[in-house]
C-alpha cells in the first residue's frame, strides 16, 4: 500500500476536494482505495455522502484505544474500491488526549501498516495544522502532495510545508516521506497573477509541479452537497476530466520513482 498525504499548512487551498477525487479517480482505475479523513471537520466523510455526526466511531476512537484497529471504524463508500476511515469534531482533542501516550506521533503509522494488505492506495485528507496528527501523518506517509492555491502568498506556504518534511525526515527517524508533487488549484486561466504564480512555480520547482492543473470549476464546488465526488457527480465536467488526468499521473509518477535503476 502506498500512502499519501494531500497536505498544505493552508486552509482552503483544495486538499479535501483533492483527496476526495483523487481516491475516487485511483478507484476507477481498478484498485483499492482507503480514503483517511484527518480533519476534526470531517469534510472528505461528507464530500463522500456520509454524516460525520453520525458515525458510530471514527478514527478518534482508533488513535486513542490501544486494542481498536483501522478496520473497526472502515464505512464502504457508494464507489467499487473505496472504502472511507470517517473523522468528526472528536478529533479535535486528539493532541490534547495523547499528551500523556507514549509514542503518540506514530500510532496512525502503526495502524496504517497493519492494512497494507487489503489496499493498493491509502489518500489522507490533512487539516491545515502543524500538530502532532500532521507529524502523525509525516510519519505514515510515503508521499506528500501538497496543493497550491495559484495566488500571491501561495509561496510562502509552500515553503512552510516543504520546511516541515525536511524537519520530519530529520527528526523521526523512521519517516521517509517526500513531496511527490505540487497541485496548482483553483486556477482562473485568465487572470495575469494566476499565470505569474504558475509560471513562477515551474520556474523553481520544475518537474515536482504535476502537469496536471486543476480550474476553478462550478460542478467541483457543487458536488459535495450532492455527497459525491465529481467524478460521479458530473463526469463530463472539465473538473471531473481533470481529476482524472490528476490520479493517472499520481499513478505514474509513484511507479516511475519506485523503479530500481539498474
Ligand atoms: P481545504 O480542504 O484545503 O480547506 P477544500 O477542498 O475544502 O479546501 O476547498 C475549499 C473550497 O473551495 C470548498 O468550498 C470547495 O468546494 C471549493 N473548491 C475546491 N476546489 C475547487 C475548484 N477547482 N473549483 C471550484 N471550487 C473549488
Ligand atoms: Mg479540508
Amino acid at each position: 500500500m502506498k500512502t499519501i498525504a494531500v497536505a498544505n499548512q493552508k486552509g482552503g487551498c483544495a486538499k479535501t476536494t483533492t483527496a476526495i477525487n483523487l481516491a475516487a479517480g485511483i478507484a476507477m482505475q481498478d484498485k483499492r482505495v482507503l480514503l483517511v479523513d484527518l480533519d476534526p471537520q470531517g469534510h472528505a466523510c461528507l464530500g463522500l455522502g456520509i454524516d460525520p455526526n453520525r458515525i458510530p466511531t471514527s478514527i478518534y476512537d482508533v488513535l486513542m484505544d490501544k486494542d481498536m484497529s483501522m478496520s473497526n471504524v472502515i464505512v464502504h463508500s457508494k464507489i467499487s474500491g473505496l472504502d472511507l476511515i470517517p473523522s468528526n469534531f472528536k478529533l479535535g482533542t486528539a493532541e490534547l488526549d495523547l499528551r500523556a501516550t507514549a509514542g503518540r506521533e506514530m500510532i496512525l503509522s502503526k495502524k496504517l501498516g497493519l492494512l497494507g494488505q487489503h489496499y493498493d492506495y491509502c489518500i489522507i485528507d490533512c487539516a491545515p495544522a502543524l500538530s502532532l496528527l500532521m507529524l502523525n501523518i509525516l510519519i505514515a506517509s510515503d508521499e506528500v502532495i501538497i496543493t497550491v492555491q495559484a495566488h500571491y502568498y501561495a509561496l510562502e506556504s509552500l515553503k512552510r510545508m516543504l520546511g516541515t518534511l525536511h524537519v520530519a525526515r530529520k527528526q523521526f527517524g523512521p519517516c521517509n516521506v517526500r513531496a511527490l508533487g505540487l497541485l496548482l488549484t483553483l486556477v482562473e486561466e485568465g487572470t495575469v497573477l494566476c499565470r505569474q504564480v504558475q509560471q513562477q512555480l515551474r520556474e523553481f520547482f520544475g518537474s515536482l509541479v504535476f502537469e496536471t492543473v486543476i480550474h476553478r470549476s462550478v460542478r467541483l464546488a457543487e458536488s459535495p452537497s450532492a455527497g459525491e465526488p465529481v467524478l460521479t457527480y458530473a463526469p463530463k465536467d472539465k473538473g471531473a476530466v481533470e481529476y482524472r488526468a490528476m490520479a493517472r499521473e499520481v499513478i505514474e509518477r509513484i511507479a516511475r520513482l519506485s523503479r530500481v535503476p539498474v
